[in-house]
């Protein structure tokens, strides 16, 4: 695609209406099998590309967001674009705005970002292989443990 999609990632919704561009790697991918994003993907995980919410941008239109229910009882945010309405990236409570879970199946190359660790693997589906050099947790992790230093620091920031 565009020079930008060589050093950054740029992806967006079905339609094409909303586009974003990621002006970094982000500072971790999760893959995470809980029954909850099996649900709301129709699949067997999802992908997230956990980024500082200052390093997603809106290169067209813009998304929708839309609250739903989340597991720990405090609510997702979900952008969508308002159009097509697939999902581009959440927020939880516990980061809030400042964290971006952006979708790595909604990149215009997905392959780029393999998951640094699964989670949630409790409720794997069966069938799925996990590949033995990816760390694998039966719920979640400590970031403090997984995390490279780097991403702790930009986290840390993005907190504030
Ligand atoms: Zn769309
Ligand atoms: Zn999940």
């Amino acid at each position: 695609m565009t020079d930008n999609n060589e050093t950054g990632f740029e992806g967006g919704c079905t339609c094409g209406q909303v586009r974003y561009r990621m002006t970094s790697r982000p500072m971790f991918v999760n893959c995470c099998h809980c029954r909850w994003c099996q649900r709301e993907t129709g699949s067997s995980y999802v992908i997230n590309a956990v980024i500082e919410a200052d390093r997603v941008v809106h290169v067209q239109g813009e998304p929708e967001i839309v609250e739903i229910p989340s597991a720990s009882g405090k609510g997702q945010r979900v952008a969508r674009c308002p159009a097509c309405k697939i999902a581009l990236w959440s927020n939880y409570a516990g980061s809030g705005d400042a964290i971006r879970y952006v979708r790595v199946g909604t990149l215009d190359n997905p392959d780029r970002l393999p998951p640094d660790a699964h989670v949630f693997t409790v409720s794997k589906q069966p069938w799925v292989v996990l590949p033995d050099d990816t760390p694998a947790f039966s719920e979640f992790y400590r970031r403090s443990e997984q995390w490279p230093a780097e991403s702790l620091e930009r986290s840390r920031a993005a907190l504030g």
